[in-house]
């Protein structure tokens, strides 16, 4: 008897839909599975604090997305997409009234950056130039053969580098404080080889596609992801925890959107051994502590642009932020942590009641933490923001352990899908064969698998991809 599907999707975050959708557009039938009440893993969105107030519990700017060569051809404006872009991309206040920014127009960027500014543009523009075209060359494993050799050569030259290294070309703070927080996406201390390479990603889309948000929520993402799948035939079932490959419909390719030690129990049965003790053994990065916020009144920055951008960075100076980070990597808790703020109220007027506004800040930690850093958070806001404290009306906290009982994925509060460090940045660049299809019929599509960690979905198409050249050719 045939299989009544091709493949089967265990995981509907933005990896497993998009791997669905583009499975189901290439005509295969195809079943999603979901353990969750609803789609969206990382792109949930959640009335956390009070009725009313819409609060992703995980993703919300999404520059990778609006790029991203994984959602092309998937009509999800059709689908109810809308990004929604901010005033600035970018502000990172330093003390005072004065905050540097990052945004599309140059301009902007230049007037906070004074003497640096050639420099900046020197370091970014040629990547802001060609970045769709540097997205398409980073979609895949690496090594092929890239259609734009300069380009990446652009990226991937200084990109190797330690931030802190690459930093040393500006000779002011605000420049350094810019590009120190970019780096700092890393969630690495900024001394390690390949930081400087978040910075420069992060702050070519600042520059080329700005850094939105979705209207309505990240989880719109998600579910025009969902009516993707479906409107070319996908089926999709919310609130099935998948224990094993073996208990699935017959399929002829299974997806996990899982982690790796996950994918390793999930399919232990059929996983050659090497692969499956490689595995178990792919470690966990840092943890985000977050806290999601319901606002009565927009947030009293100092500065005035840190209002007009929906992602502000709360860290200081380079130096201070470099030295959050290091503390964190070696396992202790910042008295002064590197916090990203997140506004998306103030330019999506559905997210909270009239007048009322969302807000979430989140900063590193230790894997595992148990640490309470809410007053650290807070108190680095009231720094940037005095009577902050005061315009909160409720809050809702997930540490490392919440995150991770609300989705496998975030092992320990893992907000990376994995340690970027080490010999585990060979397979998370892809260099190691098959990075997707670990035995036959069993692929990995999550944000452990190249190109990593954001919501772009460029995983899921990679490994559909992979998959429609193998067992689903035809
Ligand atoms: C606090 C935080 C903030 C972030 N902010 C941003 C941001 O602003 N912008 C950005 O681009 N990225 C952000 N990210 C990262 C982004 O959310 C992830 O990189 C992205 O969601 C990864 O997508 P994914 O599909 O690989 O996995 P996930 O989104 O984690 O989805 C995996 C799905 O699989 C399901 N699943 C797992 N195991 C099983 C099983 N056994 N059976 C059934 N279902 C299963 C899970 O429930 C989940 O729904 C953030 C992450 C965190 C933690």
């Amino acid at each position: 008897m045939a299989d009544r599907y091709d493949a089967v999707v265990v995981g509907a975050g933005p990896n497993g839909l998009t791997a669905a959708a583009h499975l189901a557009a290439a005509g295969r039938r195809v079943l999603v599975l979901e353990r969750a009440g609803r789609v969206g893993g990382g792109t949930r969105t959640e009335d956390l604090t009070r009725p009313g107030f819409h609060h992703d519990v995980c993703a919300t700017v999404v520059p990778l997305a609006v790029a991203s060569p994984a959602f092309e051809g998937l009509a999800l404006a059709g689908h109810g997409l809308e990004f929604v872009q901010p005033d600035l991309a970018l502000a990172h206040p330093l003390d005072g009234t004065f905050a540097a920014v990052c945004d599309r127009d140059w301009s902007s960027t230049a007037a906070t950056l004074g003497a640096d500014a050639g420099a900046w543009r020197r370091t970014v523009g040629p990547l802001a130039a060609g970045f769709p075209s540097l997205l398409r060359e980073l979609a895949g494993p690496l090594p092929h053969l890239p259609r734009h050799p300069g380009l990446l050569a652009r990226f991937g030259g200084p990109g190797l580098l330690p931030a802190t290294r690459l930093a040393g070309r500006f000779a002011a703070e605000p420049a350094r404080a810019l590009f120190a927080g970019l780096a700092a996406h890393s969630a690495q201390p900024l001394s390690r080889p390949l930081t400087s390479s978040f910075a420069l990603l992060l702050a070519a889309a600042a520059h080329t596609v700005g850094w939105p948000v979705v209207r309505g929520g990240s989880q719109r993402l998600a579910d025009a992801l969902a009516g993707a799948v479906r409107a070319a035939g996908g089926e999709i079932e919310t609130g099935v925890d998948v224990r094993s490959v073996a208990a699935l419909p017959p399929a002829r390719a299974v997806f996990l959107d899982t982690s790796p030690p996950d994918a390793a129990r999930l399919a232990s049965a059929v996983l050659p051994p090497a692969r499956r003790a490689a595995l178990e053994r792919f470690r966990p990065g840092p943890a985000a502590f977050k806290v999601d916020y319901a606002l009565a009144e927009p947030v009293p920055w100092s500065a005035p642009d840190a209002a007009r951008a929906a992602t502000v960075h709360v860290g200081g100076t380079a130096r201070e932020i470099a030295g959050a980070e290091r503390e964190t990597a070696a396992g202790r808790h910042p008295d002064r942590p590197f916090v990203i703020v997140v506004q998306p109220s103030r330019f999506d007027g559905t997210r909270a009641p009239a007048g009322r506004h969302t807000l979430w800040a989140y900063c590193h930690v230790p894997n595992g933490s148990t640490v309470d850093m809410t007053g650290r958070i807070e108190s680095q806001i009231e720094r940037f923001a005095p009577g902050f404290r005061d315009v909160v009306l409720a809050r809702h906290v997930l540490a490392p352990g919440d995150l991770e009982r609300r989705n496998p994925n975030l092992r320990g509060g893992d907000l990376g899908g994995g340690d970027l460090s080490g010999r585990q940045v060979l397979p998370r660049l892809g260099l190691v064969r098959h990075p997707y299809r670990l035995a036959a019929g069993v692929y990995l599509c999550s944000a452990s698998t190249p190109p990593g960690p954001g919501v772009h979905g460029m995983c899921g198409a990679a490994a559909a991809r992979a998959a429609l050249r193998r067992e689903l050719r035809d």
